[in-house]
């Protein structure tokens, strides 16, 4: 099989939807019938965005190989279904390092090492792991076009469809086309400036996608064309949507899978998107909708809970009632009393504590946890939600009351705390007590034991004790020697690592849906299939 080569840049601005676009054109061309294979080229220095704050990146994504990736690998996964791993995201970090340890090898046999060709070689090298595996490779550019930092980028996927045949390649670019309120009019201006930026670094796009607050016109659309020297059928608007997953419907309304499968000269029955349809429809004007509290830190960030912000979605389309998603601030229900507390979740049907680090707003997810435990309101904690409700519990039931984790201090009995080393033979984490921050965590699917009997197994439709494979990433632990003590006082231990020593889930028997669990199911919910979790905990919530 030979691929054929999407490769898709910005312009004008950043933050245009290139992932979402990227994602909804591979799903138009899967309802066609063609495999599909996605890869984002990031130009930042970072190795991985694993070590960046979700302030400045937004949630760190992970893969079941263990890679800390960009988020739009998460819309990838949601809108193709295809998993992703490590040969899907890279940055330019990632590019120096390899080049450079492999210049210290001796590899480039006395050459002076260069970005042409040495760095471009090795992007190339990179997005040609697609070549033969599908029927198409979507290759995202991050960045926008005219940043230093994307220049051995775009330098890459030139070349590459040099080497490949321009036939096998297609160049889509992504622009903006304001609307200019006071004139009353959309500018075409910067986008026609973005095709003459990208046509200085050699390349000509073939499709340009422009995102726009309302349509375009069709001279509009001829001025781009006539400008950017390209079809004026391959002017495409993208106009904003009031969900993502309109826009596949969206782009086949404007016939951008058309003109893509013209430019390979490919014939293939309609694409079906009535599912996407329906989906979108319920997302956005459901019956009824069930109020959800999520207490974390990053307020207002959508993107830091992106993952987590769409399963609660798929939950709630399998149980065919809206998600009213009410974000409240950890370190605000520090400072609240008992009675402004119970008013603050005096709607809520369900509340959540997602992953997070450090110490900030800890308590006051402790005290959401406390409110939700004793007032039998479905409490679901992730990752770092799932540690807050043992050190709740610890605390207030098992009598433990200076319990703590080691990541937020010094507490008297550590019940959460790190292991200095982590199985080291799957290759997937490595732990030094002093290593690097970076790439010291445990990341990826690991297999968890679920507990016959218990909620876990019923929510995971295991009849008896079963295994299942969920996505990691914390540094910290139970500490599996209080488990006896905290069994005693009535915490079920219903999911553990094959090895018995890693709590993975926790439950409460004499609560109608108390579940923390110690990796990330949110990255495994897809809108049309959600995860057993998400769903079972909107389900709980309904009957709140
Ligand atoms: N900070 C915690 C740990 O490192 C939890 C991490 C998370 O919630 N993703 O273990």
């Amino acid at each position: 099989m030979k691929t054929n080569y999407i490769f898709i840049t910005g312009g004008v601005v950043s933050s245009l939807g290139k992932g979402v676009a990227a994602a909804s054109l591979a799903v138009l061309l899967q309802e066609r019938g063609f495999s599909v294979r996605m890869q984002k080229l990031d130009p930042y220095i970072n190795v991985d965005p694993g070590t960046m704050s979700p302030h400045q990146h937004g949630e760190v994504y992970v893969t079941d190989d263990g890679a800390e990736t960009d988020l739009d690998l998460g819309h990838y996964e949601r809108f193709t279904g295809v998993p992703t791993g490590r040969l899907n995201n890279i940055t330019t970090g990632r590019i120096y390092s390899s080049v450079i340890a492999k210049e210290r090898k001796g590899d480039y046999l006395g050459a002076t090492v260069q970005v042409i060709p040495h760095i471009t070689n090795e992007i190339k090298e990179f997005i040609r792991t697609s070549e033969g595996q599908t029927d198409f490779a979507l290759v995202e550019v991050g960045g926008t076009v005219g940043d230093i930092e994307s220049l051995p980028f775009i330098e890459a996927i030139r070349q590459y469809a040099n080497d490949v045949g321009r036939d096998r390649c297609l160049f889509m670019h992504l622009t903006l086309v304001p609307y200019i309120r006071a004139a009353g009019e959309l500018k075409t201006k910067p986008t026609q400036h973005s095709i003459k930026e990208l046509l200085n670094v050699g390349i000509q796009a073939d499709v340009v996608l422009c995102r726009a607050e309302r349509d375009i016109s069709k001279s509009d659309r001829e001025k781009i064309a006539l400008f950017g020297n390209l079809p004026v059928s391959n002017v495409i608007a993208a106009v904003d949507k009031d969900t993502i997953y309109r826009v596949p419907q969206a782009l086949r309304d404007e016939g951008l899978d058309d003109v893509v499968l013209k430019h390979f000269r490919l014939g293939a029955p309609k694409p079906d998107l009535s599912r996407w349809g329906a989906l979108a429809d319920f997302i956005t004007s459901p019956d009824r909708k069930v109020r959800i509290s999520v207490v974390g830190k990053y307020a207002g960030l959508h993107d830091a809970y992106k993952s987590l912000h769409e399963a609660l979605q798929h939950g709630g389309y399998a149980n065919k009632v809206g998600i009213d998603y009410d974000f409240v601030d950890a370190d605000e229900i520090e400072k609240m009393d008992d009675t402004t507390l119970a008013q603050r979740f005096n709607k809520t049907s369900g509340i959540l504590v997602p992953g997070g680090f450090g110490a900030r707003g800890t308590e006051g997810k402790i005290r959401a946890i406390q409110y939700a435990r004793e007032n039998k309101v479905p409490y679901f904690g992730i990752c770092l939600g799932m540690q807050m409700a043992v050190v709740e519990f610890a605390r207030h039931v098992a009598d433990l009351p200076e319990a703590g984790s080691t990541e937020l201090g010094k507490p008297k009995d550590p019940i959460i705390s790190m292991m200095t080393e982590w199985d080291t033979t799957s290759g997937k984490a490595k732990r030094a007590a002093d290593g690097d921050l970076g790439g010291t965590m445990r990341l990826g699917a690991y297999p968890c034991e679920v507990v016959g009997n218990t909620l876990a197994a019923r929510i995971y439709g295991k009849k008896d004790k079963g295994e299942i494979m969920e996505r990691h990433r914390h540094r910290y632990e139970f500490n599996i020697a209080y488990k006896e003590q905290l069994e005693k006082a009535g915490m079920l231990f219903s999911g553990m690592s094959p090895s018995g020593l890693l709590a993975e889930i926790v439950e409460l028997s004499d609560h109608p849906w108390f579940v923390g669990v110690q990796f990330h199911p949110e990255f495994k919910s897809r809108p049309l299939e959600a995860h057993p979790l998400f769903a079972s905990f909107i389900e709980a919530a309904v009957k709140f």
